[in-house]
């Protein structure tokens, strides 16, 4: 009798599914259905913006809490991800490789996956994660130990669980995967260990590899279980056989460019750090110690795999300028198919959509050392008196030039995404003014070792502020605005069409600003940092909006003096979701 009940449980659950499928073309115009959220970015374009104005300028004040879900356990740490909303299901992850799905209207946990993590994975930086994927039947999102796993979004069933990589060798997985076309589409992380950046496309629903392409010149990629092409010019742009332990992760996960059928991917810093082995003997005033494509954002063919453009924020790398930051597609003023990216390097980048071209860059932060500035070819004028010095010219051969360098290797800006606002043509970009000190040294590659040939302490530049949420204009370069915070900021930034900024601090506040004035109209506590990424839909009529706190990230492991500077903010693990009841929002 029970089994009969089962049976017909599951057959009613299998014609719900079949209802509630999520479809390319969902996909596609996620930005312009606001009743849920489906993509990583608030749709492919990555520029986190809603076009929904319910709640606005005027009324925000009235914003309340609707619930709250606590992660639970003792496992805590930092709380990075972006929720997908979809058919009264909210999905989210959690650090250590957890997934949960949560009645939207109630906040009440509907099921929760928790990855089995081996002894000995290697994260570098927290164990977070950044968001799951939803198509078809599944949800998607990978594991600290460098797995894909695809659940059914309605039971939280394994349907698959593949291995991008052996998680011994250093490799992980922390991105929001991406799906197009029926594939799942992954990066992976490991920069600090040696490893070599790729991107992977897998077959939606059976989880099978249908290309690789490695980002670091010299390796050969893969296309439906045969070679295809190598990766750029073998020794083209690396000496000996430092390609093979060359670094470039693609750890941030990428972005589909639908107007121009592209994948965008950016690469993390050539490894190891200490860029003199990476380049020793190689002319400055040539490209042969650029390392492509380290450090770069790449276009590539989302059917093969092919690259078909690149760009690389900072050739000869040697600050840890990781050059993943998500790359938004928009529209400028004059009608023009642009690309805007905000590198760690300190300088904020408008390339051609179409080919990736260099169109202009600016500083986002003050006091970059490493570089007067970016010629107009994109190449940075290297100042090379701030490169740390080459350790094989120190008198004891162990400890090169100490330099005080800025931005920090945190970067002008990290992982967490800027926002842009095609009302006001801004970009919203979460900064940090930070510096430090570094300096190289020696070291030879070992798997699964720390693989960096470097020192250094992060320092902060100002005494009162690290943190600045920044107002830019893409055409000029102009900050229109800034908000200064005392911690680093290291959460998502969204722009919604009723004229707001939503951001949230280290220090716990959720924040709406105006988005033409930087005006503050609205906070709320959340009793732990936020470094997640907040969203907002539309449901039976009222505006919701919801972000994660959870303090964690990079910042407490790797900040130096920062980081003591913020060790006193407690950690946390709850999902705050927020709503204009109906009665308030005519304010
Ligand atoms: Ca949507
Ligand atoms: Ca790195």
């Amino acid at each position: 009798m029970k089994r009969f009940a089962l049976a017909v449980a599951a057959a009613i659950a299998t014609a719900a599914v079949a209802q509630a499928q999520v479809t390319e073309e969902m996909l596609l115009n996620d930005t312009a259905t606001t009743g849920d959220v489906l993509t990583n970015g608030m749709g492919r374009h990555l520029q986190r913006h809603s076009p929904l104005d319910i709640l606005n300028r005027d009324n925000v004040e009235n914003l309340v809490p609707a619930w709250a879900f606590s992660l639970g356990g003792e496992k805590q740490r930092g709380q990075e991800t972006q929720p997908i909303v979809h058919d009264g299901v909210m999905y989210i992850t959690g650090s250590y490789s957890r997934l949960y799905a949560i009645d939207v209207k109630t906040g009440r946990e509907i099921w929760q996956y928790d990855a089995r993590l081996p002894e000995g994975i290697l994260p570098c930086c927290d164990v977070v994660n950044r968001g799951a994927a939803i198509f078809g039947d599944n949800i998607y999102f990978g594991t600290l130990d460098a797995r894909i796993v695809a659940l059914n979004k309605d039971t939280g069933d394994v349907v698959w669980n593949k291995r991008i990589a052996d998680y011994k060798a250093g490799y992980s997985y922390t991105a929001a995967p991406l799906i197009v076309n029926g594939l799942v589409i992954t990066g992976n992380s490991g920069g600090e260990f040696g490893i070599v950046g790729a991107v992977e496309a897998r077959d939606a629903e059976t989880g099978d590899l249908v290309w690789r392409r490695p980002v670091i010149e010299g390796h050969m990629g893969e296309l439906n279980g045969e070679e295809s092409t190598m990766t750029g010019t073998l020794n083209a742009t690396w000496p000996g056989d430092m390609w093979k332990t060359g670094g470039g992760a693609t750890w941030l996960g990428g972005s589909y460019d639908a107007d121009t059928d592209t994948l965008v991917f950016g690469t993390g810093n050539p490894a190891p750090w200490n860029s003199h082995l990476r380049n020793a003997g190689q002319p400055l005033d040539d490209n042969s110690g650029d390392n492509l494509y380290a450090a770069s954002r790449l276009g590539i063919d989302p059917a093969t795999g092919e690259i078909k453009w690149h760009f690389q924020t900072t050739p000869r790398e040697g600050w840890d300028y990781d050059g993943v930051n998500e790359v938004v597609a928009y529209t400028d003023r004059e009608g023009n198919a642009r690309f805007a990216t905000a590198d760690r390097n300190g300088f904020f980048y408008v390339l051609n959509r179409e080919d990736g071209a260099f169109v202009n860059a600016y500083p986002f932060v003050k006091d970059i050392s490493w570089a007067e500035g970016i010629d107009e070819n994109g190449r940075p004028i290297f100042v090379e008196e701030n490169r740390p010095g080459d350790p094989a010219e120190a008198a004891d051969g162990n400890r090169g030039e100490v330099v005080f360098a800025s931005p920090s290797f945190l970067g002008g800006k990290n992982w967490m995404p800027m926002a842009h606002s095609p009302d006001t043509g801004l970009f919203y970009v979460p900064s940090n003014e930070w510096g430090m000190d570094i300096w190289n040294e020696p070291i030879t590659y070992k798997q699964g070792a720390a693989y960096l040939g470097s020192g250094f302490t992060i320092k902060p530049n100002y005494e009162d502020h690290i943190g600045s949420l920044k107002a830019i204009d893409p055409d000029t370069g102009e900050i229109v605005w800034e908000f200064q915070n005392p911690a680093p900021l290291w959460g998502g930034v969204m722009t919604t069409a009723g004229g707001l900024v939503f951001t949230g601090t280290p220090e716990g506040e959720f924040m709406a600003f105006d988005d033409m004035t930087g005006e503050v109209l609205w906070s709320f506590q959340t009793g732990s940092g936020i470094v997640g990424q907040p969203i907002t839909w539309e449901q039976d009529g009222e505006q919701y909006v919801t972000v994660i706190s959870g303090w964690g990230g990079a910042v407490p492991l790797w900040g130096g003096e920062v980081a003591s500077a913020v060790n006193y903010l407690n950690q946390g693990g709850l999902l705050w979701t927020f709503r204009l009841p109906q009665q308030l929002a005519a304010n």
